[in-house]
């Protein structure tokens, strides 16, 4: 067992919530004082239908995928692995640390000889905590059973074990640091923060191993960008010890071309942020001009290996790509313009999360970044929405909200 903070019954999102339980309360089997957002497990805002979903009073559309889920539902990965690929790449991923330009700032760092970079982040992950999601998106969480909560035990006479169905939650593995430097960071104290235990690949096996072992449907790999090579250089151990849950790539989508290919078979679920439009924009609240352009290749690389998302027989995602939009005050955003991108250029069957629960965190304050120093108004996420569909968007995750203004 890996020493670290294990943290579970988070309400939101892994963009945007705050955390639950802190580590001493693990096992405790009491839920974070965090707000529950409408769609969380303690705040249950359900489908009128068996198709909809009600979002700040509208009901959206959550469809099948337009595309059957493969025969063979078994991870990519494990090919790579059988014929020695994964294990190659992972050494060639982990030699470059010595000059590292696995992501889009290229610092060049040599993360093997004690360097840093602009991600902080040196020749091991640090992870921060990791746990069973409750609050991602239903297709990564499940739903939990008839009178199985999500996360719980069954009873001793069906077996004790935690339920292993649906609703078992998203493996969530949270990295400390990050490549982007977002002033309104909704995890501030993750991406920026200190601390964490700096994991060698035979821990960091270890923790995937024992989210699987708790029953997730999935590894959920947050804000992943600047620990490619020490994610690659675990899966092999965790494969030759049983390893077969399918892959998330969380990411903020400021990934450089080259190493996402290195997870070309490798990643089963692509889930990008597409956050801001405009190289102005990125520039001021991200500290990358660049952003935008390289979130848009980023993202077409990921359709690319992938494609649209698919779901199983269960509503479990297996493949694709799920799409992730934080709308923003005043439409800073460019929400319209990124609707009609991924419908123009990757697919009208995307799967996107539009999501409205953007709060000021992490640097905003009125006097830094007056603008966005609110939450939006249901009117704004309305728009939102409307200009999604009429861009030809249709897939929309229904769960996804936070509270919004008038
Ligand atoms: S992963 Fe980190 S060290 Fe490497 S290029 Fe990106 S920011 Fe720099």
């Amino acid at each position: 067992m890996v020493g670290l903070s294990f943290r579970w019954g988070w309400s939101e999102t892994t963009r945007g919530q705050q955390p639950g339980l802190m580590p001493q309360e693990r096992g405790a089997g009491k839920r974070g004082t965090t707000r529950a957002g409408p769609g969380s497990p303690d705040n249950p805002v359900r489908p009128a239908g068996p198709r909809g979903c009600r979002v700040l009073g509208m009901t959206l559309p959550i469809l099948p995928s337009t595309a059957p889920p493969s025969a063979d539902s078994a991870p990519a990965y494990l090919a790579l692995h059988r014929s020695g690929e994964l294990a190659r790449r992972a050494a060639d991923a982990v030699a470059a640390l010595a000059c590292c330009n696995h992501c889009p700032r290229r610092c060049g760092a040599n993360r093997l000889g004690g360097e840093t970079g602009e991600c902080a982040m040196g020749r091991h992950a640090r992870v921060a905590s990791y746990g069973p999601h409750h609050g991602e998106e239903d297709v990564l969480r499940g739903r939990a059973p008839a009178g199985h909560p999500p996360g719980t035990r069954r009873a001793p006479a069906e077996g004790g074990s935690r339920v292993a169905g649906r609703g078992s939650g998203s493996g969530t593995i949270f990295f400390l640091q990050c490549n982007l430097h977002c002033v309104f960071c909704q995890n501030f104290d993750i991406s920026h923060g200190a601390g964490g235990r700096a994991l060698p690949p035979e821990s960091l096996a270890e923790v995937l191993l024992e989210l699987q072992a708790l029953g997730c449907h999935n590894l959920n790999f947050v804000t992943p960008s600047h620990v490619v090579p020490q994610i690659l250089e675990a899966l092999p151990l965790a494969i030759e010890h049983g390893l077969r849950l399918p892959l998330v790539y969380n990411t903020s989508a400021y990934d450089a071309l080259e190493t996402l290919r290195l997870l070309d078979g490798v990643v089963d679920v692509y889930m990008p942020d597409l956050k801001l439009w405009d190289p102005a924009v990125a520039r001021r609240y991200l500290d990358a001009e660049d952003y935008p352009e390289v979130a848009r290749a980023a993202l077409r690389e990921m359709h690319r290996q992938v494609g649209v998302l698919q779901v199983d027989e269960h509503g479990l995602a297996r493949r694709g790509v799920l799409v992730r939009h934080l709308v923003m005050p005043g439409g800073v955003a460019g929400t319209r313009e990124a609707m009609a991108f991924l419908a123009r250029e990757l697919s009208p069957d995307t799967y996107v999360n539009l999501m409205a629960q953007y709060h000021p965190a992490g640097q905003v304050s009125p006097r830094t970044c007056g603008e966005i120093a609110r939450r939006i108004t249901s009117a704004e996420f309305a728009a939102a929405l409307e200009a999604a569909r009429e861009c030809g968007l249709h897939r929309f995750d229904g769960a996804r909200a936070g509270p919004c203004g008038p």
